[in-house]
Formats: C-alpha cells, structure tokens, sequence
C-alpha cells in the first residue's frame, strides 16, 4: 500500500520537474528520496532492535537456567547442614552423657579414695599403739590372758583375723580403686574420640555454611545480572514502539511533503503569472501563554526562562534543554510543522510527545517531556505553534519544566543534538 503512493507521487514530480526545468526538480527528489531513506534507516534500525531483544531474551533464558541449577545446589547444601546438625546434636548429647559418666566415675573414685586413706590411717594408728605401749606385750597380754589352749588359739584366731579382715578390705578397696580407674580412662578416650567426631562435623558443617554463603551470592549476582538484561528489554522494546511509530509518521511525512511539493509548484506557475501574495502566518495558539509564533522553520516551545542547558549535568549528561515556568496551565506548542510519532506515557519522560518534522526533506524529531497532559495522538497532523499538551512534572521531573530534545533525524536513543543555534531558545 505504502509503494503505489510514493510511485504515483513521483511521477507526478517527474511531470512538474519537466515543465519547471532541473534544478528545482532534482533538489525536490533528493528530498523525497532521502526520506525514503530515513524509513528504511528505521526500518533496519527496527529489525537491529529486535535482533537484540530477542539475544537478550536468550540471555534471560540462560541466566534463569543458571539460577535454577544453583537453586538445586542449594537445596542439596540446606538438606546437608540439616543433616550434619542433626548429627552434632546427636554427638554432644553423647558428649554430654560421657562427661556426666566421667565425673560419676571420679566422684566415686573419690570416695574410695577416701575409705582407703582412713582404713590405712586406722592400722598406722593401730600400728603406732603397738609400738609405743611395746604392743606386742599387750598382744602377748590378750594371748597370755588366756584360761586355756583353746581360749589361746580362739585369742590368737581372733587377731589374726582381724589382722587379716583389715589387710582384705585394703584389697579389696585398692581392686576396687583400680577397676574404677579402667573404667575412666575408657570412658575418656571414648570422649575423646567423639569430641573429635564432634569437631569433624562442625567443620563440615562450617564448610557446608560457606558453600551456601557462595551460592548465595552467586544467585544474587546472577539475579542482577538478569534484572538487568530484563531492564535492557524494557528499554529496547520501548526504543522499538518508537521506532515503529516514527515509521508511519515518516510515511505521513513523505506524503506532506509530495503535497508542499506540488503546492510549491502550482505556486511557482501562479508567480509565473502574476504577482504573488505568498504570505504564511497564522499562529494557531489559542492560549494568552502560548509562545509567539516567530518566522523561520522552528519556534520556542514554551514561555519561560531555560533553566539547565544540554551537555553534561549532575556525572550524568542532559539530552536536551529544560524551559521551566511555574505557571497554572502553561501550554506546550509544536516547534514546527510535522506529525505526532508518539504520545505515551513514559516511566522516565512522564506525559511524552515525539514530532517528525520535515524540513526542506530533512527529518529532525522534536521530543516534549513530563507534560501534565497530551493534547494530540499519534499520526496526527501538528502545525507551528499548534498546542500538543500542557507544562508538568510527570515521569522523573524535579518540578515543573519542559524538558525539549532535538534530533537530527529519527528519534534514536541517546543521540539527541543540542537544539541551542536551530531552535530559537
Ligand atoms: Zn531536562
């Protein structure tokens, strides 16, 4: 549908150029081919975007891939620190119940100890008696005290015996003692062997912290990392329904300017003829705030004093020249004739209108940014000093300004001109 116009529009030039001789005609085709040009500049521009959005989808695919695999490592890391911790209390539970065991042993040792210690006591004591009352003498006393033999013998017995039972229970406790001693020592080398099973796994499981402390990061790196890319995406699929909308602007455009062409030349006829009235004025602004409409290709945008310039702001770089006025109901007018390419709403621009204008075949793009409201749509027609919207601070705007971009050509991300020396400002 787009190439039976621009044939037939063509044509139709080729039939004027013939009547009104070279020069004009070929300045007019350049112009019309060079728009022509400007479309399929977009047009490949377009298909260069998609490309790239769709290699950042694959992208996102292969980081989302990553993060479900660290997803499953980190599953098998939870379940093995729930495992070693169960198996830490485990082992200090038994740590636990071995030392309780060890300090049992010691205190019954203890005891034993002591019953030692005081029986001993008592037969030294027993001993010293002996000697220092010449004990024997009074042993001989207990025997010699006998009525008879077998009083003697039963006397005799009787010491010996309690001699013996003494020397007995020493034993006895002394066995006693050493089986006590055994019994710790095993206990302690036991402990000693869990509390080094103990220690195994707590460092498994510091080990198994730190796995997961890395994985942790690495999800989280790979997390920005597809924010990113998705960020990316965002932006290139914002740039692509730019870009898309200025194709058929561009095409409106071109049919604007076959139009001026022809009219051009049934003016030239008229001249050739008589004397002609070409006078074009006609400011369109309806508002008492409106900027005047000024002569020349461009004109002011808005009323108001420009409060920050394009080049380098804030370790950042302006794209384009703030006007602000903090006035109710400040209108916004088309720098120039053109075609309305987009009006959006854009998380960054607020209430946005992008015009193609075609200068003498020329494309430039003008951008209005954070208006309070929109006033044209897409594809329509706007003339010189026509109102496209109203002053704001919509999207990321400090206060309320026009924020007014140029492009030499399509609108193409961060490639804005200074419009300062094009645009009377
Ligand atoms: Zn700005």
């Amino acid at each position: 549908m787009k190439k039976p116009i621009i044939t037939l529009a063509v044509s139709t030039i080729v039939g004027i150029g013939t009547v009104f001789g070279g020069v004009s005609f070929k300045t007019e085709a350049a112009s019309l081919s060079s728009l022509k040009d400007q479309q399929d500049k977009i047009h490949n521009q377009r298909s260069s975007v998609n490309s790239t959005i769709n290699q950042a989808k694959q992208k996102i695919d292969s980081l989302q891939g990553q993060q479900v695999d660290v997803k499953t490592e980190m599953k098998r890391i939870d379940l093995a620190i729930g495992d070693t911790n169960t198996k830490i209390r485990e082992k200090q539970a038994k740590v636990d119940d071995t030392k309780a065991q060890i300090a049992k042993l010691q205190s019954d040792i203890k005891v034993i100890q002591e019953r030692i210690k005081k029986r001993n006591d008592l037969l030294k004591e027993r001993a010293r008696n002996y000697q220092e009352t010449g004990g024997m003498v009074n042993y001989l006393e207990v025997l010699m005290g006998s009525q008879s033999f077998s009083d003697f013998i039963d006397r005799a017995n009787a010491v010996s015996t309690i001699m013996e039972a003494d020397q007995e229970i020493l034993k006895q406790a002394d066995a006693d003692k050493k089986e006590l001693e055994t019994k710790q020592a095993q206990v302690e080398k036991e402990l000693s062997s869990l509390q080094s099973m103990l220690k195994e796994l707590q460092n498994m499981n510091q080990q198994l912290n730190g796995q997961r402390a890395e994985k942790d990061k690495l999800l989280g790196s790979l997390q920005a990392q597809e924010q990113h890319v998705q960020e990316d995406v965002m932006n290139m699929e914002e740039q692509n329904q730019v870009l898309a909308s200025q194709e058929a602007s561009i095409q409106k455009a071109i049919q604007m300017e076959q139009q001026r062409q022809a009219e051009l030349a049934r003016q030239q006829a008229a001249a050739q003829a008589s004397q002609s009235k070409g006078s074009s004025g006609g400011g369109s602004s309806a508002s008492s705030a409106a900027p005047p409409v000024t002569g020349g290709s461009f004109m002011r945008p808005a009323v108001g004093p420009i409060s920050s310039t394009y080049g380098p702001r804030w370790g950042e770089f302006h794209y384009g020249v703030d006007i602000a006025n903090p006035g109710a109901n400040v209108p916004i007018v088309a720098a120039a004739d053109g075609v309305v390419a987009v009006s959006h709403y854009s998380q960054s621009y607020g209430n946005v209108v992008y015009i193609t204008h075609s200068i003498n075949g020329h494309i430039y793009t003008t951008v209005y940014a954070h208006m309070q409201v929109r006033m044209v749509s897409e594809g329509q027609v706007v003339s010189k000093g026509q109102q496209v919207g109203i002053m704001g601070s919509t999207g990321e705007a400090t206060g309320q300004h026009l924020h007014f971009e140029l492009y030499n050509g399509p609108w193409k991300y961060h490639s804005a001109i200074n419009p300062m020396g094009i645009v009377p400002l």
